[in-house]
């Protein structure tokens, strides 16, 4: 009887069992279909948002408030018309949609919502990342008579009673425009409390964001606080919300939809092109002096009595860079954020009174710098991403005169860049932009548009970048045989446990540095060394070499590493494209290194 009773649970027992792993093979077979959907959806979305036919829509002039518009732009505003995404940002907004926003530096996007909190009778919430940024745009509106308020930690009682009175109560005077910075919000429950009251009353009519790419992790300039603004469209359902950015990839957008609760919304934008600037990259000298000794030379002829900016990588560098060029005689000055608050201001104002003729600064140099006649933007280093490049560079030309952005590019600055990012994102940001720096024949503008999803016809440049004014053909070198060389040392090293660094393998591979890491058998190459830095720097971008880091109390050094699992076979060719203007045929068909010459093609590309 027992005995029955045990063979019929383990019956049971297994028919459970069986069911279980039916389960669990249901439940993976869910979780791809949800994955899958999830990636259509997305997909989906973004169709929509990107509908031309929704620009259409809201391009017109036959809406009710129309005729006010255009008085408003003329009479308060001061200006004579609207840029076309303008007005269909604007007609939009006031019909009540949510929209993402883009535009780029300088393109105009304040007015969009500056604009449309005047036509209705309550009360646009501008949110905004900076009190500075904040104060600046006061100042521009009470020059055109226009009434705002903002409320933060700083605000005077008085001030904040009365902001509360009106929110809660409805009091007079009205608040057309009433900005806050996204921590305030997050933090302030009572300003939270009094915003729904000012909803209930009706009169919370939209909500802007401004610099909205902070939302995003993917963005290059995220800020925890702004996490929270997903809240806004759970609290205020059917207030309308338009953010705006100058700089998002569609990756961006996406995540920015998600996180404000407004997936599919309508997305414009006006293309990212900024005519006016000239882009260009330039070989870094290696020598500390030769560098300041080009920098001194184009700010005082080039840009001689022009404005500007130098980008630094650090702190020390901005400090270090400044002094040396005060020495020359220029008038610079660091910024960055380490100085005190009042500091900063001085250096900011002088700066716009042209009293100094640049800021030598760090990415703290950032948003809300309005400056109309920035006339060059330098990077001293490589920027850390081609969104920091595009929207650093964007600071010159405000006023849509001609301006030059140039980065001084050296491999080796990459690896300084490498050692102080911290993810895998920021990794791949990095690279990009080594990449954009090595290319030495495709329209910079391309090269930006193509990152930004955007399409470019070359032509459409005016050789308005290096690029396109050398419009050269390229030729491709076969450098198979050169990686062969290199894989040859970096296996020596790690046999000896030696870590390579740039520097060192460059000594190595150049028969200097130390005896014992040389390699008999490989030549000496004949390409000069900055040469064979382009070389490294392709094999790094194609996957041959990786680049690694180790962390010890002081610092964080960076080593250059065989990619793992990567191995040259028969059949291996790594081809590179050089731009013949940069003559580096002439070098590397004289070397050693590129002997077997027989499948070195030249390829010529209009
Ligand atoms: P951003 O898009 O960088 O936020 P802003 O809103 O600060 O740009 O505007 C940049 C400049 O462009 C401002 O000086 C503004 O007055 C000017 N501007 C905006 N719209 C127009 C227009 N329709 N016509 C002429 N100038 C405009
Ligand atoms: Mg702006
Ligand atoms: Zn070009």
């Amino acid at each position: 009887m027992n005995e029955d009773l045990s063979e019929e649970i383990k019956k049971y027992d297994f028919q459970i069992q069986s069911i279980e792993s039916e389960i669990a093979k249901l439940r993976q077979k869910l979780n791809k279909l949800k994955t899958k959907k999830s990636e259509l959806e997305k997909q989906h979305n973004l169709f929509k948002s990107f509908d031309k036919s929704a620009e259409d829509l809201y391009k017109g002039a036959d809406f009710p408030w129309s005729s006010n518009l255009i008085s408003l732009l003329r009479e308060k505003f001061k200006l004579k018309e609207f840029r076309q995404t303008q007005l269909v940002a604007i007609n939009a907004t006031l019909s009540k949609k949510d929209l993402l926003l883009l535009m780029p530096t300088g393109g105009g996007k304040s007015l969009c919502y500056q604009l449309p909190a005047l036509v209705g009778k309550g009360t646009t919430l501008v949110v905004s990342p900076l009190l500075s940024l904040i104060e600046d745009q006061q100042i521009g509106l009470s020059k055109l008579g226009i009434v705002s308020r903002s409320i933060n930690s700083g605000t005077p009682k008085e001030l904040k009673k009365e902001i509360n009175d009106y929110l809660s109560k409805g009091t007079k005077p009205v608040i057309k425009l009433l900005y806050v910075t996204p921590e305030w919000l997050s933090k302030s429950k009572l300003f939270k409390s009094y915003l729904q009251k000012c909803y209930a009353l009706g009169n919370l009519e939209r909500i802007a964001i401004d610099e909205v790419h902070c939302c995003s992790q993917w963005g290059h300039d995220f800020r925890p606080d702004y996490q929270f603004l997903s809240l806004l469209k759970d609290m205020f359902h059917d207030v309308p919300i338009i953010g705006l950015t100058a700089t998002a990839t569609l990756s961006v957008l996406f995540d920015v939809q998600n996180m404000l609760n407004m997936k599919g919304c309508l997305i414009f934008r006006s293309s990212f092109n900024r005519p006016n600037l000239f882009y260009k990259v330039v070989s870094k000298p290696q020598q500390t002096e030769e560098c300041l000794n080009y920098l001194e030379d184009i700010l005082k002829n080039k840009f001689r009595n022009k404005s500007g900016i130098i980008y630094a990588l650090s702190i020390k560098d901005t400090e270090d860079l400044a002094q040396a060029l005060r020495g020359r005689g220029l008038k610079v000055r660091p910024y960055h954020a380490n100085l005190d608050t009042g500091l900063r201001r001085k250096v900011h104002e002088k700066w716009l009174n042209d009293e100094y003729q640049a800021v030598v600064a760090t990415v703290a140099f950032g948003m809300g710098i309005d400056k109309p006649d920035v006339r060059f933007v330098i990077h001293h280093s490589i920027p850390k991403s081609m969104e920091s490049l595009y929207q650093e560079s964007g600071r010159a030309g405000r006023d849509g005169k001609p301006a030059k952005c140039i980065v001084l590019y050296r491999f080796s600055d990459y690896f300084r860049g490498s050692a102080i990012v911290n993810s895998k994102t920021e990794e791949t940001k990095l690279r990009s932009v080594l990449e954009y720096c090595l290319d030495s024949s495709t329209c910079r503008r391309k090269l930006l548009a193509t990152h930004f999803d955007e399409k470019w016809n070359s032509n459409e440049c005016e050789k308005n970048c290096d690029n396109c004014k050398a419009s050269s053909s390229v030729v491709w070198y076969n450098i198979t045989s050169v990686c062969k060389y290199v894989y040859a040392i970096i296996e020596k090293a790690e046999q000896l446990e030696v870590n390579l660094t740039l520097l060192k393998l460059l000594d190595v591979w150049f028969k200097g540095g130390d005896k014992n890491l040389r390699v008999e058998d490989i030549p000496m190459p004949k390409v000069e060394r900055n040469q064979a830095e382009v070389i490294l720097a392709y094999l790094l971008i194609k996957g041959y070499l990786i680049d690694y880091k180790s962390y010890n109390a002081y610092a964080t050094n960076c080593y250059i590493q065989k990619a793992p699992g990567r191995s040259l076979g028969t059949n291996t060719l790594i081809e590179i494209p050089i731009s013949e203007s940069i003559n580096f045929r002439g070098l590397l068909k004289r070397s050693a290194d590129i002997q077997d010459d027989s499948s070195s093609k030249v390829i010529k590309l209009d």
